[in-house]
Protein backbone atom coordinates (compact mmCIF):
# COMPACT_ATOMS: atom_id res chain seq x y z
CA UNK A 1 0.00 0.00 0.00
CA UNK A 2 1.17 3.49 -0.98
CA UNK A 3 1.19 6.27 1.79
CA UNK A 4 -0.21 9.50 0.63
CA UNK A 5 1.50 12.77 1.11
CA UNK A 6 -0.79 14.06 3.50
CA UNK A 7 -0.56 10.70 5.92
CA UNK A 8 -0.11 11.71 9.30
CA UNK A 9 -1.00 8.87 11.92
CA UNK A 10 -0.41 7.85 15.37
CA UNK A 11 0.76 4.44 16.40
CA UNK A 12 0.79 3.39 19.82
CA UNK A 13 0.41 -0.36 20.75
CA UNK A 14 -0.60 -2.08 24.18
CA UNK A 15 1.39 -4.24 26.10
CA UNK A 16 1.03 -8.21 26.79
CA UNK A 17 2.05 -11.43 26.00
CA UNK A 18 0.53 -13.65 23.21
CA UNK A 19 1.62 -17.32 23.04
CA UNK A 20 -0.19 -18.66 20.15
CA UNK A 21 -0.62 -22.39 18.71
CA UNK A 22 -1.74 -26.01 19.08
CA UNK A 23 -1.34 -27.60 22.20
CA UNK A 24 -0.09 -24.28 23.86
CA UNK A 25 -2.22 -24.78 26.98
CA UNK A 26 0.51 -26.64 28.25
CA UNK A 27 2.66 -24.13 29.10
CA UNK A 28 -0.24 -22.71 31.51
CA UNK A 29 1.55 -23.32 35.11
CA UNK A 30 4.76 -21.40 33.30
CA UNK A 31 2.87 -18.74 32.15
CA UNK A 32 1.45 -17.99 35.67
CA UNK A 33 4.74 -18.68 37.03
CA UNK A 34 6.33 -16.11 34.63
CA UNK A 35 3.62 -13.32 36.09
CA UNK A 36 4.84 -14.15 39.86
CA UNK A 37 1.54 -15.75 40.61
CA UNK A 38 1.03 -18.38 42.89
CA UNK A 39 -3.41 -19.13 43.13
CA UNK A 40 -5.28 -18.90 39.77
CA UNK A 41 -8.82 -18.70 40.02
CA UNK A 42 -10.01 -20.89 36.74
CA UNK A 43 -12.97 -18.58 35.48
CA UNK A 44 -15.84 -20.32 32.75
CA UNK A 45 -19.35 -20.79 31.77
CA UNK A 46 -21.30 -23.34 33.62
CA UNK A 47 -21.11 -24.97 29.46
CA UNK A 48 -17.66 -25.34 29.83
CA UNK A 49 -16.83 -26.21 33.15
CA UNK A 50 -15.33 -29.27 31.87
CA UNK A 51 -12.54 -27.37 30.09
CA UNK A 52 -11.63 -25.43 33.35
CA UNK A 53 -11.33 -28.64 35.40
CA UNK A 54 -8.86 -29.37 32.21
CA UNK A 55 -7.00 -26.06 33.34
CA UNK A 56 -7.60 -26.52 36.68
CA UNK A 57 -5.54 -30.05 36.15
CA UNK A 58 -3.02 -28.41 34.08
CA UNK A 59 -2.55 -25.86 36.91
CA UNK A 60 -1.86 -28.49 39.93
CA UNK A 61 -0.83 -26.65 42.26
CA UNK A 62 -0.95 -23.53 41.79
CA UNK A 63 -5.04 -23.74 40.71
CA UNK A 64 -6.80 -22.21 44.27
CA UNK A 65 -10.40 -22.94 42.57
CA UNK A 66 -13.07 -22.39 39.60
CA UNK A 67 -15.51 -19.89 39.57
CA UNK A 68 -18.19 -21.59 36.68
CA UNK A 69 -20.75 -19.22 36.45
CA UNK A 70 -19.85 -16.39 33.88
CA UNK A 71 -22.98 -15.35 31.26
CA UNK A 72 -23.57 -13.04 29.00
CA UNK A 73 -22.98 -9.30 29.35
CA UNK A 74 -21.41 -9.59 32.61
CA UNK A 75 -24.24 -8.83 35.04
CA UNK A 76 -23.36 -6.49 38.22
CA UNK A 77 -24.34 -9.57 40.56
CA UNK A 78 -22.47 -12.26 38.99
CA UNK A 79 -19.18 -9.93 39.10
CA UNK A 80 -19.89 -9.25 42.65
CA UNK A 81 -19.62 -13.48 43.71
CA UNK A 82 -16.68 -13.57 41.41
CA UNK A 83 -14.76 -10.84 42.91
CA UNK A 84 -15.50 -12.24 46.33
CA UNK A 85 -14.21 -16.06 45.26
CA UNK A 86 -11.07 -14.53 44.50
CA UNK A 87 -10.73 -12.64 47.78
CA UNK A 88 -11.92 -15.71 49.42
CA UNK A 89 -9.05 -17.62 47.82
CA UNK A 90 -6.82 -15.38 47.74
CA UNK A 91 -6.31 -15.91 44.22
CA UNK A 92 -3.42 -13.38 42.84
CA UNK A 93 -4.43 -14.11 39.12
CA UNK A 94 -7.24 -14.94 37.25
CA UNK A 95 -7.35 -17.37 34.05
CA UNK A 96 -10.38 -16.96 32.09
CA UNK A 97 -11.43 -19.79 29.61
CA UNK A 98 -13.82 -19.13 27.30
CA UNK A 99 -15.31 -16.29 25.05
CA UNK A 100 -15.69 -13.18 25.54
CA UNK A 101 -18.72 -13.47 28.38
CA UNK A 102 -15.80 -15.12 30.20
CA UNK A 103 -13.14 -12.87 29.50
CA UNK A 104 -16.08 -10.14 30.66
CA UNK A 105 -16.09 -11.32 33.98
CA UNK A 106 -12.53 -11.43 34.14
CA UNK A 107 -12.21 -8.14 33.48
CA UNK A 108 -15.00 -7.15 35.98
CA UNK A 109 -12.71 -8.26 38.61
CA UNK A 110 -9.30 -6.79 37.46
CA UNK A 111 -11.47 -3.72 36.77
CA UNK A 112 -12.53 -3.50 41.09
CA UNK A 113 -9.42 -5.33 42.35
CA UNK A 114 -6.27 -5.09 39.64
CA UNK A 115 -5.48 -8.73 39.03
CA UNK A 116 -3.87 -9.75 36.42
CA UNK A 117 -5.42 -11.43 33.71
CA UNK A 118 -4.67 -14.76 31.49
CA UNK A 119 -7.04 -15.36 28.92
CA UNK A 120 -7.74 -18.74 26.95
CA UNK A 121 -10.09 -17.73 24.00
CA UNK A 122 -12.11 -19.99 23.19
CA UNK A 123 -14.13 -18.07 20.40
CA UNK A 124 -13.17 -15.35 17.94
CA UNK A 125 -14.83 -12.59 19.57
CA UNK A 126 -11.60 -10.94 20.65
CA UNK A 127 -12.06 -9.88 24.01
CA UNK A 128 -8.68 -10.86 24.74
CA UNK A 129 -7.17 -7.76 23.02
CA UNK A 130 -8.92 -4.91 24.19
CA UNK A 131 -9.31 -2.77 27.20
CA UNK A 132 -12.99 -2.49 26.69
CA UNK A 133 -15.00 -3.80 29.66
CA UNK A 134 -18.80 -4.09 30.08
CA UNK A 135 -20.82 -4.33 32.86
CA UNK A 136 -24.77 -4.93 33.41
CA UNK A 137 -26.80 -3.27 36.50
CA UNK A 138 -30.15 -2.31 36.22
CA UNK A 139 -30.78 -3.88 32.61
CA UNK A 140 -28.12 -1.47 31.36
CA UNK A 141 -24.85 -2.77 30.22
CA UNK A 142 -22.00 0.13 30.65
CA UNK A 143 -18.89 -0.27 28.93
CA UNK A 144 -15.66 1.48 29.49
CA UNK A 145 -11.86 1.57 28.51
CA UNK A 146 -9.13 0.69 31.10
CA UNK A 147 -5.97 -0.55 30.89
CA UNK A 148 -6.52 -2.42 34.37
CA UNK A 149 -8.78 -5.15 32.28
CA UNK A 150 -6.25 -6.05 29.53
CA UNK A 151 -4.95 -9.43 29.87
CA UNK A 152 -1.43 -9.98 30.83
CA UNK A 153 -1.17 -12.80 28.49
CA UNK A 154 -3.54 -14.76 26.26
CA UNK A 155 -2.95 -17.79 25.24
CA UNK A 156 -4.25 -18.92 21.75
CA UNK A 157 -4.77 -22.89 21.90
CA UNK A 158 -6.83 -23.67 18.20
CA UNK A 159 -7.56 -26.82 20.37
CA UNK A 160 -9.87 -25.98 22.65
CA UNK A 161 -11.57 -24.36 19.78
CA UNK A 162 -12.39 -28.01 18.13
CA UNK A 163 -15.80 -28.07 20.65
CA UNK A 164 -17.45 -24.96 19.23
CA UNK A 165 -20.46 -25.29 17.05
CA UNK A 166 -19.93 -24.48 13.48
CA UNK A 167 -22.92 -22.25 14.07
CA UNK A 168 -21.37 -20.17 16.65
CA UNK A 169 -18.10 -20.49 15.09
CA UNK A 170 -19.43 -18.58 11.67
CA UNK A 171 -20.95 -15.92 13.66
CA UNK A 172 -17.93 -15.43 15.83
CA UNK A 173 -15.72 -15.00 12.87
CA UNK A 174 -18.12 -12.32 11.15
CA UNK A 175 -18.21 -10.71 14.81
CA UNK A 176 -14.24 -11.03 14.57
CA UNK A 177 -14.35 -9.41 10.70
CA UNK A 178 -16.41 -6.65 12.13
CA UNK A 179 -13.95 -5.26 14.19
CA UNK A 180 -11.32 -5.26 11.50
CA UNK A 181 -13.88 -4.02 8.98
CA UNK A 182 -14.45 -0.78 10.76
CA UNK A 183 -10.58 -0.91 11.75
CA UNK A 184 -9.99 0.38 8.34
CA UNK A 185 -12.06 3.10 8.25
CA UNK A 186 -12.01 3.96 11.97
CA UNK A 187 -10.44 8.04 12.69
CA UNK A 188 -7.80 7.11 14.26
CA UNK A 189 -6.83 4.49 12.42
CA UNK A 190 -2.75 3.82 11.14
CA UNK A 191 -1.45 2.06 8.26
CA UNK A 192 0.14 -1.12 11.14
CA UNK A 193 -3.95 -1.82 12.64
CA UNK A 194 -5.04 -1.55 8.93
CA UNK A 195 -2.57 -4.32 7.76
CA UNK A 196 -2.84 -6.37 10.38
CA UNK A 197 -7.25 -5.82 9.57
CA UNK A 198 -7.00 -7.16 5.96
CA UNK A 199 -4.64 -10.21 7.52
CA UNK A 200 -7.20 -10.62 9.67
CA UNK A 201 -10.28 -10.93 7.20
CA UNK A 202 -8.29 -13.11 4.99
CA UNK A 203 -7.53 -15.93 7.25
CA UNK A 204 -10.85 -16.01 8.36
CA UNK A 205 -12.50 -16.01 4.75
CA UNK A 206 -10.20 -18.57 3.51
CA UNK A 207 -10.66 -20.62 6.97
CA UNK A 208 -14.55 -20.43 7.09
CA UNK A 209 -15.15 -22.38 4.12
CA UNK A 210 -12.87 -25.82 5.57
CA UNK A 211 -13.79 -25.11 9.05
CA UNK A 212 -17.73 -25.53 7.97
CA UNK A 213 -16.79 -28.77 5.87
CA UNK A 214 -15.02 -30.25 8.81
CA UNK A 215 -15.26 -28.85 12.30
CA UNK A 216 -12.10 -30.38 13.45
CA UNK A 217 -10.02 -29.11 10.59
CA UNK A 218 -7.18 -28.42 12.66
CA UNK A 219 -5.70 -25.89 10.08
CA UNK A 220 -8.54 -24.52 9.54
CA UNK A 221 -8.92 -23.82 13.13
CA UNK A 222 -5.96 -22.21 13.54
CA UNK A 223 -6.04 -19.79 10.56
CA UNK A 224 -9.75 -18.82 12.14
CA UNK A 225 -8.01 -18.02 15.24
CA UNK A 226 -4.91 -16.41 14.13
CA UNK A 227 -7.44 -14.00 11.78
CA UNK A 228 -9.56 -13.37 15.01
CA UNK A 229 -6.03 -12.71 17.12
CA UNK A 230 -5.65 -9.84 14.55
CA UNK A 231 -8.98 -8.71 14.17
CA UNK A 232 -9.55 -8.29 18.43
CA UNK A 233 -5.82 -6.69 18.05
CA UNK A 234 -7.59 -3.95 16.19
CA UNK A 235 -10.77 -3.67 17.89
CA UNK A 236 -8.23 -2.88 20.80
CA UNK A 237 -6.62 0.27 19.43
CA UNK A 238 -8.98 1.87 17.51
CA UNK A 239 -12.28 3.60 17.53
CA UNK A 240 -15.39 1.53 16.11
CA UNK A 241 -18.07 3.27 14.09
CA UNK A 242 -21.37 3.08 13.28
CA UNK A 243 -21.61 -1.16 12.89
CA UNK A 244 -20.70 -1.39 16.31
CA UNK A 245 -23.20 1.42 17.69
CA UNK A 246 -26.19 -0.29 16.31
CA UNK A 247 -24.97 -3.64 17.50
CA UNK A 248 -24.81 -2.19 21.09
CA UNK A 249 -28.38 -0.74 20.57
CA UNK A 250 -30.14 -4.00 19.19
CA UNK A 251 -28.04 -6.37 21.56
CA UNK A 252 -28.49 -4.33 24.31
CA UNK A 253 -32.17 -2.40 23.85
CA UNK A 254 -33.92 -5.35 22.24
CA UNK A 255 -32.11 -8.53 23.83
CA UNK A 256 -30.24 -9.58 20.46
CA UNK A 257 -27.63 -12.68 20.72
CA UNK A 258 -24.27 -10.99 20.05
CA UNK A 259 -22.20 -12.55 17.35
CA UNK A 260 -24.97 -12.74 15.40
CA UNK A 261 -26.33 -9.75 15.61
CA UNK A 262 -22.97 -8.71 14.29
CA UNK A 263 -23.25 -10.99 11.36
CA UNK A 264 -26.86 -9.80 10.36
CA UNK A 265 -25.66 -6.02 10.67
CA UNK A 266 -22.19 -5.84 9.13
CA UNK A 267 -23.58 -6.16 5.00
CA UNK A 268 -25.65 -3.41 5.64
CA UNK A 269 -23.56 -0.95 7.79
CA UNK A 270 -20.94 -1.49 4.53
CA UNK A 271 -22.91 -1.14 1.78
CA UNK A 272 -23.94 2.80 3.93
CA UNK A 273 -20.67 3.77 4.56
CA UNK A 274 -18.76 2.43 1.04
CA UNK A 275 -19.37 5.78 -0.52
CA UNK A 276 -17.49 7.46 1.99
CA UNK A 277 -14.68 4.96 2.65
CA UNK A 278 -13.50 3.60 -0.81
CA UNK A 279 -9.81 2.60 -0.09
CA UNK A 280 -10.99 0.29 3.40
CA UNK A 281 -13.93 -1.02 1.24
CA UNK A 282 -11.63 -1.86 -1.76
CA UNK A 283 -8.76 -3.62 1.02
CA UNK A 284 -11.74 -5.99 2.92
CA UNK A 285 -13.11 -6.83 -0.70
CA UNK A 286 -9.67 -8.18 -1.40
CA UNK A 287 -9.02 -9.80 1.55
CA UNK A 288 -12.95 -11.54 1.09
CA UNK A 289 -11.82 -12.31 -2.70
CA UNK A 290 -15.58 -10.29 -3.54
CA UNK A 291 -16.35 -7.76 -5.94
CA UNK A 292 -17.36 -5.62 -3.23
CA UNK A 293 -17.23 -5.65 0.96
CA UNK A 294 -20.73 -5.42 1.63
CA UNK A 295 -21.70 -8.33 -0.60
CA UNK A 296 -18.52 -9.75 0.49
CA UNK A 297 -19.60 -10.10 4.38
CA UNK A 298 -23.42 -11.16 2.86
CA UNK A 299 -22.08 -14.02 1.02
CA UNK A 300 -19.33 -15.00 3.97
CA UNK A 301 -22.24 -15.19 6.34
CA UNK A 302 -24.72 -16.98 4.06
CA UNK A 303 -22.60 -19.45 2.33
CA UNK A 304 -21.95 -20.75 5.39
CA UNK A 305 -25.24 -21.00 7.30
CA UNK A 306 -25.27 -17.88 9.22
CA UNK A 307 -28.62 -15.88 9.64
CA UNK A 308 -28.34 -12.95 7.42
CA UNK A 309 -31.75 -10.89 8.74
CA UNK A 310 -32.81 -9.57 11.99
CA UNK A 311 -36.14 -11.63 11.78
CA UNK A 312 -34.43 -14.95 11.78
CA UNK A 313 -33.17 -13.23 15.57
CA UNK A 314 -36.67 -12.54 16.60
CA UNK A 315 -36.69 -9.12 16.08
CA UNK A 316 -40.05 -7.14 15.64
CA UNK A 317 -40.63 -5.24 12.72
CA UNK A 318 -42.22 -2.27 15.28
CA UNK A 319 -39.00 -2.03 17.32
CA UNK A 320 -37.09 -0.42 14.18
CA UNK A 321 -38.19 2.72 14.42
CA UNK A 322 -36.88 3.02 18.33
CA UNK A 323 -33.52 1.12 17.19
CA UNK A 324 -33.07 3.85 14.69
CA UNK A 325 -34.27 6.50 17.00
CA UNK A 326 -31.94 5.33 19.95
CA UNK A 327 -28.97 5.07 17.68
CA UNK A 328 -28.95 8.15 16.53
CA UNK A 329 -29.31 9.56 20.26
CA UNK A 330 -25.74 10.40 20.58
CA UNK A 331 -23.41 11.71 17.85
CA UNK A 332 -20.07 9.44 17.07
CA UNK A 333 -17.44 9.33 14.49
CA UNK A 334 -18.38 7.50 11.56
CA UNK A 335 -16.85 7.65 7.76
CA UNK A 336 -20.61 8.76 6.09
CA UNK A 337 -22.50 11.15 8.44
CA UNK A 338 -25.33 9.75 10.21
CA UNK A 339 -28.43 9.98 8.40
CA UNK A 340 -31.77 9.30 9.55
CA UNK A 341 -33.49 8.18 6.57
CA UNK A 342 -30.86 5.90 5.55
CA UNK A 343 -30.15 4.67 8.74
CA UNK A 344 -33.88 3.47 8.96
CA UNK A 345 -33.44 1.89 5.58
CA UNK A 346 -30.42 0.54 6.17
CA UNK A 347 -31.94 -1.12 9.07
CA UNK A 348 -35.41 -2.05 7.25
CA UNK A 349 -32.56 -3.73 5.15
CA UNK A 350 -31.09 -6.04 8.21
CA UNK A 351 -34.33 -6.75 9.22
CA UNK A 352 -35.35 -8.30 5.59
CA UNK A 353 -31.78 -9.48 5.08
CA UNK A 354 -31.86 -7.82 1.69
CA UNK A 355 -28.40 -9.08 0.03
CA UNK A 356 -26.75 -5.13 -0.56
CA UNK A 357 -26.88 -3.77 -4.22
CA UNK A 358 -23.73 -1.34 -4.01
P1 LIG B 1 -19.79 -16.23 24.79
O1 LIG B 1 -18.54 -16.05 25.53
O2 LIG B 1 -21.04 -15.69 25.40
O3 LIG B 1 -19.98 -17.78 24.49
C1 LIG B 1 -21.18 -18.27 23.92
C2 LIG B 1 -21.44 -19.71 24.35
O4 LIG B 1 -20.50 -20.56 23.73
C3 LIG B 1 -21.25 -19.91 25.86
O5 LIG B 1 -22.22 -20.81 26.31
C4 LIG B 1 -19.87 -20.52 25.94
O6 LIG B 1 -19.70 -21.33 27.09
C5 LIG B 1 -19.84 -21.35 24.68
N1 LIG B 1 -18.49 -21.61 24.17
C6 LIG B 1 -17.49 -20.74 24.03
N2 LIG B 1 -16.42 -21.33 23.50
C7 LIG B 1 -16.77 -22.62 23.28
C8 LIG B 1 -16.08 -23.73 22.73
N3 LIG B 1 -14.84 -23.64 22.24
N4 LIG B 1 -16.73 -24.91 22.69
C9 LIG B 1 -18.02 -25.01 23.13
N5 LIG B 1 -18.71 -24.00 23.64
C10 LIG B 1 -18.08 -22.80 23.72
O7 LIG B 1 -19.71 -15.65 23.30
P2 LIG B 1 -18.76 -14.56 22.64
O8 LIG B 1 -19.42 -14.20 21.37
O9 LIG B 1 -17.36 -15.01 22.62
O10 LIG B 1 -18.81 -13.33 23.63
C11 LIG B 1 -19.90 -12.43 23.65
C12 LIG B 1 -19.75 -11.43 24.77
O11 LIG B 1 -18.43 -10.87 24.75
C13 LIG B 1 -20.72 -10.26 24.66
O12 LIG B 1 -21.17 -9.91 25.95
C14 LIG B 1 -19.85 -9.14 24.08
O13 LIG B 1 -20.34 -7.86 24.43
C15 LIG B 1 -18.51 -9.45 24.71
N6 LIG B 1 -17.37 -8.94 23.92
C16 LIG B 1 -16.56 -8.02 24.50
C17 LIG B 1 -15.48 -7.52 23.81
C18 LIG B 1 -14.56 -6.54 24.49
O14 LIG B 1 -13.60 -6.09 23.89
N7 LIG B 1 -14.83 -6.18 25.73
C19 LIG B 1 -15.19 -7.97 22.52
C20 LIG B 1 -16.04 -8.92 21.95
C21 LIG B 1 -17.13 -9.42 22.66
Amino acid sequence: MKLSTDSSFVFYSLPGRVVFGEGCLATLAAEVEALGAQRALVLCTPEQRDVAERVSRQLGERSAGIFDQAVMHVPIETARAARARAAELGADVAVAVGGGSTIGLGKAIALDSGLPIIAIPTTYAGSEMTTIFGITEGGVKKTGRDPRVLPRTVLYDPTLTLTLPVSLSVTSCMNAVAHAAEGLYAPDGNPIMSLMAEAGVAAIAQALPRLCRNAQDMAARTEALYGAWLCGKVLGHVAMSLHHKLCHTLGGSFNLPHAETHTVVLPQALAYNTPAAPEAMARLARAMGSATAAQGAFDLAQRHGAPVSLRELGMKVADLDRACELALQNQYNNPRPLEQTAIRQLLQDAFEGRRPSV
